[in-house]
């Protein structure tokens, strides 16, 4: 097994707070300092939300473009991926900052429980941020929640609506959605590859104290790994996570155990069908 492996790095998120884990970056400032870290530990996709003052989730374009500025100074040639999910609720603000192009971004297809609410995505919300997408050719990640997503994608990637083989991640671990089960993991891999393809790359991410059982799995299975603050705080039961950084490097060394290299940033966009960025001129080619 010699795949590279995709390392993304979800930073912030929209509920983890300073509270739970001083190394939570709310600020963009503190958010820059954060990605940078990862990256250099090995991080080639960076997933982020943005937060007002307070620690309250934001959708705000201006906060997005200020990070998206200040990642492209920092963190040559690594994939940006904002999050469209992190304000249920909110509708079509979700989506307000795509027009800045981003990389990537996340598109949940689909609705389920979250622990004390639902997560709303109805269907022409799902087909207006997709269609987004489409326009400012933003690369969609398709967050799978249920196995029902999948099959979601494959409708929407048949007629037209997706750029490129969608690149999906199976979220594991929320409570009241899909549980961490191993035999619906594989399933997962299965559809995957009968529906996009036996080379369609994938994703999965564990919250919590899964964060690393679905590291591991999905390393050993030839996918790509999620990792970071947003989907879970602490290294152990004792131990708040020091970084983004310390996360990152905890799937640099299950990649080594498992002989697979870490991805540099060229290969990811190539392994994922995105723009190449000329480091030159620091412009998209
Ligand atoms: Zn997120």
């Amino acid at each position: 097994m010699t795949k590279p492996c995709i390392i993304c790095v979800a930073i912030t998120g929209s509920l983890p707070q300073k509270s739970d884990n001083p190394a939570v970056p709310i600020t963009v400032a503190e958010q820059i300092e954060s990605t940078h870290a990862a990256f250099e530990a090995g991080a080639s996709i960076v997933h982020a939300h943005v937060r007002n003052a307070d620690g309250s989730p934001s959708s705000d374009p201006e906060k997005f473009a200020r990070l998206k500025e200040g990642l492209e100074t920092h963190c040559p040639g690594m994939i940006l991926q904002f999050s469209t999910g992190g304000r249920s609720g909110a509708g079509e603000t979700r989506g307000a900052m795509l027009p800045l192009r981003p990389d990537m971004a996340s598109l949940s297809v689909g609705s389920n429980n979250f622990p004390t609410r639902v997560y709303e995505n109805p269907p022409n919300l799902v087909d207006w941020l997709a269609a987004e997408m489409h326009a400012h050719e933003v690369k969609p990640e398709i967050e799978a929640f249920d196995l029902s997503h999948i099959l979601k994608a494959k409708d929407m990637a048949d007629q037209g609506h997706l750029l490129g083989t969608p690149y999906v991640q199976f979220v594991m671990g929320v409570k009241n959605a899909m549980p961490v089960d191993r035999d619906v993991f594989y399933y997962y891999i299965h559809t995957v590859k009968r529906l996009f393809g036996p080379d369609a790359p994938w994703c999965a991410a564990g919250i919590g104290r899964h964060q690393i059982t679905l590291n591991e799995w999905a390393v050993a299975a030839g996918g790509h790994a999620r990792t970071g603050l947003e989907d879970n705080v602490r290294l152990d039961r004792d131990t708040l996570a020091p970084s983004n950084a310390a996360l990152v490097q905890r799937v640099v060394e299950i990649c080594a155990r498992h002989t697979r290299p870490v991805a540099t940033c060229a290969e990811a966009r190539q392994m994922l069908g995105l723009r190449t960025t000329c480091l030159a001129d620091g412009k998209a080619a």
